[in-house]
């Protein structure tokens, strides 16, 4: 009797979210960008999957996975809605990151364990209005006064700003340090003296809100710096590449979306008597999406198994962020073409998929930074 093989984690993983995706998220995925505004409702579902949490350990309420299972979850979340996908990452990764390596037992039970069920919402700032991709230009202070710290300063393009619970915000407190001169503190949203400015309108990713935030003498205990003094931007680094092969997996999923659209399209439209699948210059769209799709998915699961096994992937998750996010930008600017004048028309995903990719290009490093990095890599600087 031959013995059927169980299914891998990582192939559970990927059905569930899958399923998840066809049933839940893609019916819903035009309203949502329609209305503009943070879906609470389908945070709140999503919490019950489980994937808040899928990345952290059982001991404070997660489910142990590793990189690799992330990524596909992502991945899948992303075919459906980016926007969807986008604040489920916030939450998983950068938003609750640092309080659960940093925080204390209390942070802890207060708040991380409830945001990985999907009860409170987390957000993370770095981005100034005159430090972006240079991080170490950032103007927000953190000054030591007694057993407080005393923050006073702004940030801008801050995901979920608007409805967070808590921050993870990059600030300075030694400005002759250079970057070891930048700490990380978590301030609550009640806490007074900050401020949430009205939320940006934005090309895409409509369905994430987004804002300013000011800090206007926020006075937080001292146990609110999280991590070792100096060591903000070395544990920033530490995970980049999981942030920047995340971002990859993101990618993958709306360029996948835009594919089988096409795809799909390329089949029933007829033009000349014939479908539009049969000329050839269609069928080259066709191969080159599957192609740098293909591409795309080896270096992302490459970069995240060598995370899994401990190693730096430093070149190889910038290089899969770098790659997998301009193959979705032309995977959806080539949907838009075989669509035709239906790509322009809000009646059809392909436009949302054009106006989400960019998103992708900006977060965990835009592509001329990951360009140097990978030159850096190979010693050309
Ligand atoms: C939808 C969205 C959500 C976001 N969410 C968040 C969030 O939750 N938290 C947060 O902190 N930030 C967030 N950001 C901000 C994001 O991290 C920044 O957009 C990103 O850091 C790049 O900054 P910038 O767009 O201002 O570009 P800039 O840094 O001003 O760069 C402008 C251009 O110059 C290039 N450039 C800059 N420096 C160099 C260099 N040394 N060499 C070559 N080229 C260079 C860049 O590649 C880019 O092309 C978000 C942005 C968007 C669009």
């Amino acid at each position: 009797m031959t013995r059927i093989p169980r299914p891998t984690a990582e192939e559970m993983i990927r059905k569930t979210f899958a399923r998840f995706t066809d049933d839940e998220i893609i019916p819903k995925a035009r309203e949502m960008d329609e209305a503009g505004k943070f879906p609470r409702w389908m945070f709140e579902k999503i919490a019950k999957t489980g994937a808040y949490a899928m990345r952290y350990p059982r001991k404070i309420g997660g489910a142990g996975g590793n990189t690799t299972q992330f990524c596909i979850m992502v991945e899948e979340l992303a075919r459906g809605s980016m926007s969807v996908a986008a604040f489920t990452a916030m939450q998983c990764l950068m938003g609750t990151n640092f309080l659960y390596q940093y925080g204390t037992k209390d942070h802890h039970e207060r708040l991380l364990k409830p945001a990985l069920r999907g009860e409170k919402v987390a957000s993370f700032a770095l981005t100034e209005a005159d430090a972006a991709t240079d991080l170490g230009g950032a103007k927000t202070m953190a000054v030591r006064d007694g057993d407080h710290w005393l923050i006073n300063g702004s940030k801008t393009w801050i995901t979920n700003a608007p409805v967070a619970d808590f921050f993870t915000v990059l600030c300075q407190t030694d400005k002759t340090q250079g970057l070891k001169g930048l700490n990380f503190f978590l301030i609550e949203r009640e806490t007074p003296g900050l401020y949430v400015s009205k939320k940006f309108e934005k090309l895409g990713t409509r369905a994430t809100e987004i804002a300013e935030l000011a800090f206007s003498d926020v006075r937080i205990p001292l146990e609110n710096r999280l991590g070792q003094d100096g060591q903000g931007v070395g544990n920033l680094m530490r995970i980049l590449a999981v942030i920047r092969t995340m971002t990859a997996a993101l990618s993958i999923g709306l360029a996948r979306a835009a594919f089988e659209c096409s795809k799909r399209y390329s089949l029933e439209r007829t033009q000349f008597k014939k479908r539009i699948g049969s000329f050839q210059l269609i069928q080259q769209k066709i191969a080159n999406m599957a192609t740098e799709i293909w591409g795309a998915n080896l270096m992302t699961y490459k970069a995240a198994e060598m995370i899994d096994r401990g190693e730096r992937a430093l070149k190889e998750a910038s290089m899969a962020k770098y790659f997998a996010s301009e193959t979705a930008c032309r995977a959806s600017d080539e949907a838009t073409r075989i669509y035709g004048a239906y790509s322009y028309s809000m009646e059809y995903d392909v436009q949302r998929f054009y106006r989400d990719c960019r998103f992708l290009l900006f977060g965990g490093g835009t592509s001329e930074i990951l360009q140097t990095i990978i030159s850096r890599e190979e010693g050309v600087y």
